[in-house]
Protein backbone atom coordinates (compact mmCIF):
# COMPACT_ATOMS: atom_id res chain seq x y z
CA UNK A 1 0.00 0.00 0.00
CA UNK A 2 1.38 3.56 -0.76
CA UNK A 3 1.70 5.91 1.93
CA UNK A 4 1.86 8.82 -0.16
CA UNK A 5 -0.58 10.85 1.39
CA UNK A 6 1.45 10.93 4.62
CA UNK A 7 3.49 14.11 3.35
CA UNK A 8 4.86 14.78 6.89
CA UNK A 9 4.87 13.67 10.45
CA UNK A 10 5.12 15.30 13.75
CA UNK A 11 6.16 13.72 16.81
CA UNK A 12 5.17 16.00 19.81
CA UNK A 13 7.37 15.60 22.56
CA UNK A 14 5.05 16.34 25.77
CA UNK A 15 7.43 17.06 29.08
CA UNK A 16 6.34 18.70 32.60
CA UNK A 17 8.01 22.39 32.69
CA UNK A 18 8.60 21.93 36.29
CA UNK A 19 9.52 18.57 36.86
CA UNK A 20 10.80 17.14 33.39
CA UNK A 21 12.07 19.90 31.20
CA UNK A 22 15.49 19.25 31.28
CA UNK A 23 14.71 15.53 30.20
CA UNK A 24 13.24 16.87 27.08
CA UNK A 25 16.30 19.16 26.86
CA UNK A 26 18.42 16.17 26.87
CA UNK A 27 16.37 14.25 24.25
CA UNK A 28 15.56 17.53 21.94
CA UNK A 29 19.34 17.90 21.77
CA UNK A 30 19.85 13.76 20.86
CA UNK A 31 17.66 13.95 18.14
CA UNK A 32 18.94 16.88 16.44
CA UNK A 33 23.05 15.33 16.75
CA UNK A 34 21.25 12.53 14.95
CA UNK A 35 18.39 13.24 12.69
CA UNK A 36 17.92 15.59 10.09
CA UNK A 37 14.43 17.08 10.99
CA UNK A 38 12.94 20.08 12.05
CA UNK A 39 12.53 21.14 15.71
CA UNK A 40 9.84 23.31 16.98
CA UNK A 41 9.78 25.75 19.30
CA UNK A 42 9.57 25.35 22.84
CA UNK A 43 5.43 25.03 24.34
CA UNK A 44 5.80 25.51 27.89
CA UNK A 45 2.12 26.47 28.02
CA UNK A 46 0.02 24.53 26.38
CA UNK A 47 -1.25 25.14 22.41
CA UNK A 48 -3.68 24.08 19.81
CA UNK A 49 -4.68 20.45 20.94
CA UNK A 50 -2.63 19.85 22.69
CA UNK A 51 -3.38 19.69 26.96
CA UNK A 52 0.40 19.63 27.94
CA UNK A 53 3.75 21.49 27.36
CA UNK A 54 5.69 20.04 24.31
CA UNK A 55 7.79 20.67 21.35
CA UNK A 56 7.03 19.60 17.90
CA UNK A 57 9.37 17.06 15.72
CA UNK A 58 8.44 17.41 11.90
CA UNK A 59 10.33 15.20 9.73
CA UNK A 60 9.66 13.40 6.33
CA UNK A 61 8.32 10.38 5.38
CA UNK A 62 11.48 8.89 4.48
CA UNK A 63 12.73 9.26 8.16
CA UNK A 64 9.91 7.28 9.74
CA UNK A 65 11.82 3.70 9.64
CA UNK A 66 14.72 4.96 11.40
CA UNK A 67 13.45 8.27 13.42
CA UNK A 68 10.72 6.26 15.19
CA UNK A 69 12.25 3.11 16.65
CA UNK A 70 15.05 5.75 18.25
CA UNK A 71 12.67 7.26 19.74
CA UNK A 72 10.38 4.60 21.02
CA UNK A 73 13.87 3.64 22.91
CA UNK A 74 15.23 6.57 23.92
CA UNK A 75 11.97 8.51 24.71
CA UNK A 76 13.59 8.32 28.90
CA UNK A 77 9.85 8.36 29.97
CA UNK A 78 8.52 10.96 28.22
CA UNK A 79 5.08 10.53 26.51
CA UNK A 80 5.34 11.70 22.43
CA UNK A 81 2.45 11.95 20.06
CA UNK A 82 3.38 10.65 16.48
CA UNK A 83 1.14 11.74 14.03
CA UNK A 84 1.02 11.57 10.12
CA UNK A 85 -0.05 14.77 8.39
CA UNK A 86 -2.22 14.22 5.40
CA UNK A 87 -4.17 17.27 5.35
CA UNK A 88 -6.95 15.79 7.48
CA UNK A 89 -5.31 17.08 11.31
CA UNK A 90 -8.52 15.75 13.06
CA UNK A 91 -8.11 12.18 11.54
CA UNK A 92 -4.33 12.28 11.93
CA UNK A 93 -4.66 13.60 15.77
CA UNK A 94 -7.69 11.07 16.87
CA UNK A 95 -7.57 8.33 14.63
CA UNK A 96 -4.10 7.97 12.84
CA UNK A 97 -1.87 8.54 15.31
CA UNK A 98 0.38 6.36 17.61
CA UNK A 99 1.33 7.50 20.94
CA UNK A 100 4.57 6.35 22.79
CA UNK A 101 4.12 6.21 26.66
CA UNK A 102 1.04 7.49 28.24
CA UNK A 103 -1.97 8.88 25.56
CA UNK A 104 -2.91 12.78 26.63
CA UNK A 105 -6.56 14.25 25.76
CA UNK A 106 -6.46 16.15 22.82
CA UNK A 107 -8.64 19.15 21.98
CA UNK A 108 -10.23 18.04 18.99
CA UNK A 109 -12.59 20.89 18.84
CA UNK A 110 -9.87 23.15 17.42
CA UNK A 111 -8.41 20.38 14.97
CA UNK A 112 -9.98 20.80 11.10
CA UNK A 113 -11.36 18.00 9.53
CA UNK A 114 -9.97 19.26 6.39
CA UNK A 115 -6.74 21.61 5.16
CA UNK A 116 -5.69 22.73 1.81
CA UNK A 117 -2.40 21.44 0.59
CA UNK A 118 -1.21 25.11 0.76
CA UNK A 119 -2.02 24.82 4.49
CA UNK A 120 0.39 22.37 5.27
CA UNK A 121 3.56 23.69 6.48
CA UNK A 122 6.29 22.37 4.68
CA UNK A 123 9.27 20.73 7.12
CA UNK A 124 12.17 23.05 6.93
CA UNK A 125 15.17 21.21 8.40
CA UNK A 126 16.87 23.06 11.03
CA UNK A 127 19.28 20.41 12.52
CA UNK A 128 22.83 19.19 11.50
CA UNK A 129 23.51 15.74 12.50
CA UNK A 130 27.05 14.81 13.59
CA UNK A 131 26.69 11.56 15.07
CA UNK A 132 25.06 8.07 13.63
CA UNK A 133 22.05 7.47 15.37
ZN1 LIG B 1 1.44 17.92 14.96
Amino acid sequence: MSTAPILSWHAHVYYDPAHSRSTAEALRQRIGERFVVQLGRWHDVPVGPHSAAMYQVAFAPELFASFVPWLMLHRDGLDVLVHPNTLAPRDDHLRHALWLGDKRALKQEVLPLRIAAADESPIVPNTTPTVEA
